[in-house]
């Protein structure tokens, strides 16, 4: 039985006993202790727990699972056995309030034996200690015995207090003879039954309404199901496995199993979050989907593949998982740019921090990597920690983390020291260039520029090595740098091809567009380099921008034509805005506001992106902004018919590119002024 059969054989069953059927709830949880979904009861905590209402007695449903990064993390396991993923599907029934343990064991064991046919005699049933109700249960539906567990098995608890209450488990015999329990039998199934309430005195009180929360590995029912022991040799791992072979260009073997192991689990992981709207960043659940995307670029490197490699094998993804799951197919070309985008990023760092590792391999005679080379390879070649202990694993090499901690705090606290000073040392540079920026408004062009000052530790140097933090300045860029509330963009500087920096922030000062990041290879005052710009990035900026003037003409139109921009901050899918206005806004008030940006967001819109002189924007009834010093030629950035502004930053094409706008907050800053943030594209949706 394939994949697809498998949950269409669970939901059925479900459907036709008398079970809703709903969708995979979003990765990403409604529950700021999480980073991810990590069980299928996540979506339901608040009905199981009491505080929502229940959309209907019976429910099943298939659930997306990551368990990755944070207290749940099998990252460093995924590859060297069959069974461990950062992304599985979790098969679940509930009953909120509904049938209790009789209706749920006769249940499990009619689709297990009956429907898809499992031998009875090689399912083992594990029950609480103190739960004679489900032993009973059980011998009478099944005729056997259960094993009879304690705690730390067969009870559940969501905390110290609150529900809980016992479970009963099913285990499947999938190799009689061996000694070892674990490898003997699965668990294919848990059903957990929510029957008290615990107080803070560890006293049990039946709950008023007893839940039932199931969970079946699907996984483990395909390996089961299809007769291997190896959940990598079922029919969806396989040929996720085949077309990496293809694309790597070399056949699995006894040796580099794991790699395709991990490049299949990890395409899983990488595909499915970034689908649901995770974007690959520096901190929480962005940090964790660009790990788990550079393991699988070193895995890629190990099987002797350079570059693009999971961009490459999304479309088999949604080739296998796609009609389950059509979220996929919806967001391909989104997450196949974003994919694409992180491994152009990390390709060169991958290559240059392997020869740097490889230098300090001979030096290292106690079986520890310094702190201080761990760092230098995060910081300057983005190795995440866990990716150089992984590299470093088969080598049996450890890396000393508290060194690791210890330049990472030096780090901290000499850039802490750094952004005071350096606005002040270049606006002392009165001989230095004006930036020629106009190519921030044409990203893609491709033109030579030269590097007129280099800064590092308060000093301006001629010439900076490979690791220096620096701030650069060149003739030209199409980097655009912060001004006019807008974030500066992210990027690369590359010489002949290759990056020699990683732009982590473009700041301004004067008329100076400085690049500020790390170098990847030495760079000196003269050199020809090219710039790059995160696209990704650029592009969550630039629908910020043009969310932020909707809103603005949003507000003017439900408020009164009075309101006025006092400051914004706009960054990569937020925007933060400051207005007058003399009294907070009703609810009525902001669902208008954000029902007339989402409208002029469907209508889709051209926006047009013009030059002019003053006169003509003034005749034409751009907006300006109050205190808003202005040249003879300005941009005018008109949004349909919905507003039209003066504006230096970037913005899209049609409002279309915005995806979605969504209001979080609105409150008083000072007196007459109010503070709006909204989130847009995929952050909103
Ligand atoms: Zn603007």
């Amino acid at each position: 039985m394939d994949y697809n059969s498998i949950r269409k054989t669970f939901l059925d069953y479900f459907e036709s006993h008398g079970h809703k059927i709903v969708p995979s709830a979003s990765l990403i949880p409604n529950d700021p202790t999480l980073l991810f979904t990590v069980a299928g009861m996540v979506p339901w905590k608040g009905i199981l727990q009491g505080s929502e209402p229940a959309f209907a007695p019976r429910v099943a449903d298939v659930q997306k699972c990551i368990r990755a990064g944070g207290k749940h993390n099998d990252l460093d396991e995924v590859g060297y056995d069959g069974r461990h993923h950062t992304f599985f599907e979790m098969m679940g029934n509930w009953s909120f309030g509904d049938y209790f343990k009789q209706g749920a064991i006769e249940m499990s064991w009619d689709l297990l034996t009956r429907v898809i046919g499992l031998d009875p005699n090689r399912i083992v049933i594990t029950t609480h200690i103190s739960d004679d109700d489900a032993a009973n249960i059980w011998k009478k539906v099944s005729g056997k015995d259960t094993i009879k567990l304690g705690d730390k098995e067969n009870w559940w608890s969501a905390g110290d207090t609150g529900p809980c209450g016992p479970c009963t488990e099913m285990h499947y015999i999938v190799d009689e003879n061996n000694p070892d329990p674990d490898s003997r039998m699965v668990e294919i199934w848990n059903d957990v039954f929510m029957q008290f309430d615990r107080d803070a005195n560890g006293n049990l009180t039946p709950l008023p309404k007893q839940n039932v929360d199931t969970g079946a590995g699907l996984e483990r029912w395909a390996a089961i199901l299809q007769g291997v022991r190896d959940n990598y040799d079922t029919d969806l791992f396989r040929n996720i496995i085949l077309a990496t072979q293809e694309v790597v260009g070399v056949k699995k073997n006894d040796e580099n199993t794991p790699s395709f192991k991990v490049i299949a689990d990890h395409l899983r992981a990488v595909g499915f979050a970034i689908a649901d709207g995770v974007i690959p960043s520096n901190t929480d659940r962005g940090y964790v989907i660009r790990r788990i995307l550079r393991r699988a670029m070193r895995h890629g490197q190990m099987l002797g593949h350079r570059g693009a490699l999971l961009s490459k094998l999304y479309p088999v993804l949604i080739r296998e998982m796609g009609d389950a799951y059509p979220e996929l197919a919806a967001a391909e070309k989104r997450v196949v740019e974003i994919i694409q985008n992180e491994e152009n990023s990390f390709a060169d760092m991958l290559q240059n921090g392997m020869k740097l590792l490889d230098a300090e391999l001979p030096k290292i005679n106690n079986g520890v990597l310094s702190g201080d080379v761990a760092f230098k390879l995060f910081d300057t070649y983005g190795f995440p920690l866990d990716l150089t202990q992984m590299i470093l694993r088969d080598k049996n090499i450890s890396v000393d983390t508290d060194g690791f901690d210890r330049a990472m705090a030096a780090q901290k606290e000499r850039s802490r020291a750094d952004t005071k000073g350096t606005r002040t040392l270049w606006e002392s540079q009165t001989q230095l260039h004006a930036t020629d920026d106009v190519y921030k408004y044409a990203p893609d062009e491709n033109m030579d520029s030269r590097v007129l000052a280099i800064l590092r530790d308060g000093e301006f140097v001629q010439n900076a090595s490979v690791g220096d933090v620096v701030e650069i300045a060149l003739d030209k860029t199409n980097f655009y740098g912060t001004q006019g509330g807008q974030v500066g963009d992210m990027g690369e500087i590359l010489r002949n091809g290759e990056t020699v920096m990683t732009v982590t922030e473009a700041a301004r000062a004067n008329n100076i567009v400085i690049h500020k990041g790390t170098l990847t290879a030495d760079v000196a005052v003269g050199d020809t380099v090219r710039t790059k710009i995160n696209a990704t990035v650029r592009q969550q900026t630039a629908r910020a921008h043009t969310a932020t003037h909707l809103l603005q003409a949003a507000l003017q139109h439900v408020l009164n034509d009075d309101v006025a921009q006092r400051g914004s901050k706009v960054s990569p899918d937020s925007v933060r805005f400051d207005f007058t206005f003399g009294r907070p806004m009703t609810d009525d008030e902001k669902t208008a506001v954000e029902k007339l940006v989402n409208d002029w967001i469907a209508a889709d819109m051209p926006v047009s992106h013009e030059e002019m002189p003053i006169e003509a924007a003034r005749k034409r009834g751009a907006m300006a902004l109050f205190g808003e010093k202005y040249g003879d030629v300005v941009r005018v950035i008109t949004a349909g018919d919905a507003s039209c502004e003066l504006c230096g930053g970037t913005h899209v094409y049609h409002t279309g590119e915005i995806i979605k706008a969504k209001i979080n907050k609105e409150k008083s800053i000072s007196s007459g002024v109010r503070r709006i943030t909204m989130s847009v594209g995929t952050l909103a949706e």
